[in-house]
């Protein structure tokens, strides 16, 4: 089998090699730091010592990293992707990153006869230890062809949206709808605390009508439960509401609902939560009724 190549290895990163390994692939790893990478040697991975090697040894080289700056330097740093890699190789960008970067970024790579899927995905810690990933790609449909089995040994529901680029689009349009449905479930959730009712049977009631979402189960469950360690971090999702507000001012889209969600992550990270879940987006809307989910009326 051909050898394949990892860089990033977090909280998402690690369980995707660790599927890949798992199929019989050679995996090429590599991260800046320490702890993952040493944990899937111990798996049968082959550590190297930057993204350049990890390029050498791959046909197929996948990136799983926080934001657009990483992944540009993972890809384009002298000891990056692009120095190491040889012309046929595929790189596939699965961090949740700019689209309009990563149409630069694949333009990059076609000049040294490399392609490029990006293929962000959804569903968390829990879909990427499950492989049950929701993935989102965009590339060349025979590209897309040619990776598909690796992706589906970390997901389920993998769609090609389009372009280069777009998949990215479709994630960022994924963290509109997340955002904006957290912020009004903080809002049902804080409202029917304050009123003195019991928010569990709120929940309940409220997971069997149309107000029904993934949500409002398993976010507003934490909300009330006040499980908001460890998920997905407050940070990465202004670092995505960031890339919506962006990519709204270049096509001249408004996008009101998502500014004001983004105002109030900014609270809950003024106050010391940007590594908590972003369920904890309902502290803002506590601080504001000067209540908190499950306290005495008045109490935050
Ligand atoms: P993470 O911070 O846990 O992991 C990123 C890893 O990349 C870290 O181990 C870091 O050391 C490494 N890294 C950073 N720069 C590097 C470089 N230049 N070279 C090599 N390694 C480098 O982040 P994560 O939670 O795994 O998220 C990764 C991406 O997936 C993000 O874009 C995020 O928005 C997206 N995402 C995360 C979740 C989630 O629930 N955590 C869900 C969906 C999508």
């Amino acid at each position: 089998m051909a050898g394949i190549g990892f860089i990033g290895l977090g909280i998402m990163g690690k369980p995707m090699a660790g599927h890949l390994i798992k199929a019989g692939h050679t995996l090429y790893v590599h991260d800046v730091v320490r702890a993952p990478v040493a944990e899937l040697q111990g798996q049968g991975a082959v550590v190297c010592k930057d993204s350049k090697e990890v390029a050498q040894n791959s046909e197929v080289v996948f990136l799983m990293l926080p934001d657009t700056p990483d992944v540009e330097q993972a890809l384009f740093a002298p000891d990056g992707v692009a120095s190491g890699i040889r012309a046929g190789s595929i790189v596939v960008d699965m961090s949740s990153i700019s689209p309009i970067a990563t149409r630069a970024f694949a333009e990059k790579l076609a000049l040294a006869g490399v392609e490029m899927l990006d293929a962000p995905v959804s569903g968390g810690q829990v879909g990427a230890e499950g492989a049950t990933l929701s993935i989102m790609v965009g590339g060349k449909p025979e590209v897309f062809e040619q990776i598909k089995p690796y992706l589906e040994k970390m997901g389920k529901n993998i769609v090609l949206i389009g372009g280069n680029g777009d998949g990215q689009v479709c994630k960022v349009a994924n963290q509109i709808v997340v955002a904006l449905t957290l912020e009004a479930v903080s809002e049902a959730l804080v409202l029917a605390s304050k009123a003195g009712t019991d928010v569990a049977k709120v929940r309940e009631a409220l997971l069997g009508g149309f107000a029904q979402s993934k949500i409002l189960e398993v976010h507003g469950e934490r909300m009330i439960k006040r499980a908001f360690q460890p998920g997905f971090r407050v940070r990465l999702h202004q670092k995505d509401l960031n890339l919506a507000l962006q990519a709204g001012r270049e096509l001249g889209v408004s996008l009101p609902n998502t500014a004001g969600t983004q105002q109030l992550f900014t609270a809950v990270a003024a106050e010391g939560g940007i590594d908590l879940d972003h369920s904890s987006l309902v502290k803002a809307i506590e601080k504001m009724a000067n209540h908190a989910i499950g306290g005495e009326k008045g109490d935050r």
